[in-house]
């Protein structure tokens, strides 16, 4: 598979059963549809996001770019909860591209939700 921001090639690299692409030069990772959720839930997965986050936040403005999967152009998304995160997201396979940095970006958040939540349970 070639990075559909850089053109280098993605390597397979895998954490926890789940295998995720990502590029061998900018860090990018690439989701099948279901990945993200699914590394998400392992435990120290965001290891596994390596890439430079200056070179990723660079990249995190190129924002046309086409899926590597099936070569559709990609739409760009937010992540509800947390604004700031942008990624491409494919409106026919469903895969998606997180620059380097902000799967980890997007894990660490969430834990400190979870943290949050054990903190301040709702009032009635
Ligand atoms: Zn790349
Ligand atoms: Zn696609």
């Amino acid at each position: 598979m070639q990075c559909p921001k850089c053109s280098s090639s993605m390597e397979k690299v895998t954490y926890g059963g789940v295998g995720v692409d990502r590029c061998a030069d900018c860090g990018g990772m690439w989701f099948d549809v279901g990945e993200r959720e699914k590394l998400k839930a392992q435990k120290g997965s965001e290891r596994i996001d390596t890439g430079d986050p200056d070179r990723g936040e660079k990249l995190n403005k190129l924002g046309r770019i086409n899926c590597p999967v099936c070569h559709t152009q990609m739409i760009r998304m937010v992540d509800l909860k947390q604004p700031h995160i942008w990624y491409e997201s494919c409106t026919v396979c469903h895969g998606a591209f997180f620059d380097a940095s902000e799967f980890k970006d997007y894990k660490e958040k969430t834990m400190m939700d979870f943290f949050h939540s054990l903190m301040a349970p709702e009032r009635e």
